[in-house]
């Protein structure tokens, strides 16, 4: 296992807030170079960090939420990758697995911004205690919310697993952080199931909202491979459209 140890680079030139003083590794365990999707209107590359703490069902990333000391990208060959897009990209999203699951996050955000990108960051939110020090730095949030609080662990296989999600989303919000919640169907889900998540989405104050499609192929659980794809229903759709923007 490569442990990153490079020290954060200071940032004193550009307009951000004063960066974290203890350094702890973030470990890269893959990198997209580029992207369109994944920060709505930006360029940009993703960083994968290993770990989870949830087993989600339908988890396509089950080896990375599993990957505790597969390969590992060295924080120096991303420091050297990202100053050679500078001009090229606008942002560099954290993604997982679960990113938060590090404790080194806030100062990998910290490098990344003073860099020049703009961060990103794609969580399920299970740590909402460490969400405080990352929000300095933060630009935009793709936020998983998989169910009302009380449906999480039939989904997570964590029990208590959704009192922290919801406790984040809240958090994200109270903060103003530009953020897009996404929810993701799981097997014989009907548009009047949805409607009591939908509803409790937008009375937080959610204007962002996705719901995605499950694709069951890679699913971490094999009864959700066996079911097969579920779409969102039509009628969701046309109720997520009138209350929310993408
Ligand atoms: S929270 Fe995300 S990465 Fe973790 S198990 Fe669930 S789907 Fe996979």
């Amino acid at each position: 296992m490569t442990v990153l140890a490079r020290a954060a680079a200071p940032v004193d030139s550009v307009a951000c807030p004063r960066p974290p003083a203890r350094h702890d590794a973030w470990q890269v365990a893959g990198l997209t170079p580029l992207t369109t999707i994944d920060f709505p209107g930006e360029l940009a590359a993703v960083l994968f960090g290993p770990g989870c703490p949830w087993r989600c069902r339908y988890c396509h990333n089950g080896h990375l939420a599993a990957d505790s000391d597969g390969p590992r990208i060295e924080w120096s060959e991303i420091r050297s990758f990202l100053e050679s897009r500078r001009g090229l990209l606008d942002a560099v999203v954290f993604s997982g697995g679960e990113p938060t699951a590090q404790s080194g996050l806030a100062v990998a955000m910290a490098e990344v911004k003073g860099l020049g990108f703009k961060v990103g960051l794609h969580t399920a939110g299970p740590y909402p205690e460490r969400l405080p020090a990352l929000l300095p730095w933060l630009d935009w949030v793709g936020l998983d919310i998989k169910a009302l609080p009380e449906d999480y662990p039939a989904i997570t296989g964590v029990p208590g697993s959704g009192e922290p999600a919801w406790r984040s989303l809240h958090l994200f919000l109270e903060a103003g952080t530009p953020m897009q919640v996404r929810t993701t169907m799981m097997p014989a889900w009907r548009a009047d199931d949805l409607k009591p998540l939908v509803d409790r989405l937008a009375d937080a104050g959610v204007t962002h909202f996705r719901m995605q499609p499950l694709r069951a192929a890679m699913a971490l659980d094999p009864a959700i491979v066996e079911a097969g794809d579920w779409e969102v229903p039509e009628a969701a759709r046309g109720y997520c459209a009138a209350l929310f923007a993408p």
